[in-house]
């Protein structure tokens, strides 16, 4: 980890039912967490607002989508003015899964993200290649292409944490090992140094996405530009989770 404070969020992606998650509410409750590291998690929309009331306030929120941008007749989307209305800080935007599964393209998620923005959301932004690119050599241009997209379409990069996931390590445990993922860590800083601003650079944290666990998170978090963790499967269980937010230490 580098010297910004490091950021982990929780992904609970497409899972759960009222039961599941007033378990892992409460699991996450009586954890203990290191002060010194910024926690979110990102609930199903539908239980937000139980995660919200239930939920200690060290822990925010955030939306796993948003609508690009102002709410109105757009069947089955929600809102940007919705998330902050329940409570939510964050929105997770450019997901391998809403890439990739979904369809989103670049454009349309670098308008989301300053929609988000100008609102008052602050954005974990996803990049990450798949496999046949990395096995090409295309890693970085792939991850590059998609933070352009983000960079042609934000004014600020203040409230942006970029979450580096290789499509090819989410869900699939196999984690990016901690060198593999330092050199993309470095790549994107070295990216934003060039096209953004070095005080950007050296401000925006880059965390890492992709199987982590209780088990991979320690060594990972030793790499000196890896400032936190977007975790799926793994923040599901609540001591789990805790292990990966105090791995810094
Ligand atoms: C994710 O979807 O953001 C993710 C990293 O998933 P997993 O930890 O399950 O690979």
């Amino acid at each position: 980890a580098g010297s910004g404070k490091f950021f982990v969020g929780g992904n609970w992606k497409c899972n759960g039912t009222k039961d599941s998650i007033t378990k892992l509410v409460s699991d996450l409750n009586s954890a203990k967490l290191e002060t010194d590291v910024d926690v979110v998690v990102a609930p199903p929309f539908v239980y937000i607002d139980q995660v919200k009331n239930t939920l200690s306030d060290r822990i925010e929120i955030s939306g796993q989508n948003s609508w690009v941008g102002k709410g109105g007749a757009f069947t089955g989307e929600i809102s940007v003015e919705q998330l902050k209305d329940i409570g939510a800080k964050w929105v997770i935007l450019g997901h391998s899964e809403r890439r990739h599964v979904i369809g989103e393209d670049d454009q349309f998620i670098g308008k989301k993200a300053a929609y988000a923005l100008s609102e008052g959301l602050g954005v974990i932004a996803c990049i990450g290649e798949k496999l046949e690119e990395r096995e090409s050599g295309k890693t970085f241009d792939v991850c590059f292409q998609q933070l352009k997209a983000f960079a042609d379409a934000v004014s600020s990069w203040d409230n942006i944490v970029i979450a580096y996931e290789p499509v090819w390590a989410i869900g699939t445990g196999k984690v990016a090992t901690p060198l593999q993922a330092q050199e993309v860590h470095v790549a994107v800083r070295d990216w934003l140094k060039k096209n953004i601003s070095a005080e950007v650079a050296s401000k925006t944290r880059i965390i890492y996405g992709g199987s982590v666990n209780g088990g991979n998170c320690a060594e990972l978090a030793k790499q000196e530009d890896i400032d936190g963790f977007l975790v799926g499967g793994a923040s599901l269980k609540g001591p789990e989770f805790a292990t990966i937010v105090n791995s810094v230490t």
